[in-house]
């Protein structure tokens, strides 16, 4: 079986330091919590931005410091930026994360109702985005709350606005898309196409269980506080944390953990941009 890839989606749109205390901010909290994780197992980042007030935010300039800094303390690791519509629905400010030039970036390749909003992705928005990481050659990670989004990819790819083989994150659990279930990931993760690769990200309690059903699958794993705020036992969780949770779990299974330079190779990301480090 492939070595497992580990992504860390860090802080997210959603919580707050007020739901759990270890919810890194700031860039340095950022940088920090990205070291702690790496050195843990995890291989990649996916970050989002926060204003000085802790909200989130579209703005580029803390993109790049956030970028910045944790290439500062990690440059080993992948950073993945996120093009997410919780933060402002203007398509350049969601779209200019990827313009930065990450190694990768996220793509959610449909709409869905989240708690108290629609998270919104049309098909003209879609393949604004689509267009621009085929521009920059950066990698992108399809988000998928629901099948139909696996299709709207697909389209894409024979469009020939992204490109095979293409990497798919499930996310499941979330209040109004697709349960968190063994049976929903077994279906999704045999719906791509063949030659795609894999992970999930299992939204609160859905966390560990869908990370280690994926492990024993051959699929890849998302853990962070982004997804869920807790252990198992109901105290507040963290990154390293989860992440710690993850190998060892992994460990248990016999299944081995990629390091960064392996992630990029099962990824097939572009070797363009690995040391890029943004002044
Ligand atoms: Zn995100």
């Amino acid at each position: 079986m492939e070595k497992l890839i580990i992504t860390v989606a860090l802080t997210g749109n959603v919580p707050t330091k007020q739901m759990n205390s270890n919810l890194p901010v700031t860039s340095e909290e950022i940088a920090a919590d990205v070291r702690k994780c790496s050195d843990a197992g995890a291989v990649i980042f996916h970050v989002h931005a926060r204003d000085s007030r802790q909200k989130p935010t579209l703005d580029i300039s803390v993109f790049e410091e956030n970028t910045r800094r944790i290439k500062e303390i990690a440059p080993e690791v992948i950073i993945q930026l996120s093009t997410g519509g919780r933060a402002g629905k203007n398509w350049d400010d969601r779209v200019n994360p990827v313009k930065l030039l990450p190694e990768m970036g996220s793509f959610t390749t449909g709409s869905s109702n989240l708690p108290g909003m629609v998270y919104e992705n049309s098909p003209q928005f879609i393949e604004y985005l689509a267009k621009v990481f085929k521009e920059t050659g950066v990698k992108p990670e399809i988000e998928v709350f629901e099948t139909g989004m696996i299709n709207n990819a697909v389209y894409l790819q024979k469009k020939g606005l992204i490109d095979a083989p293409l990497h798919f994150n499930f996310v499941l659990g979330a209040p109004g898309s697709m349960p968190g279930t063994v049976k929903n990931l077994i279906f999704l993760s045999e719906s791509i196409p063949a030659c795609s690769s894999w992970s999930v990200a299992g939204i609160g309690k859905a966390e560990i269980p869908m990370a280690t059903a994926a492990i024993v699958i051959g699929g890849h794993v998302r853990v962070g506080l982004e997804d869920n705020l807790y252990l198992q036992d109901g105290s507040p969780a963290s990154n390293p944390k989860l992440v710690e949770k993850v190998v060892a779990i992994a460990k248990e299974v016999g299944r081995e953990i990629a390091g960064p330079d392996e992630a990029r190779s099962i990824l097939s990301l572009n070797p363009k941009y690995k040391d890029r480090i943004l002044t």
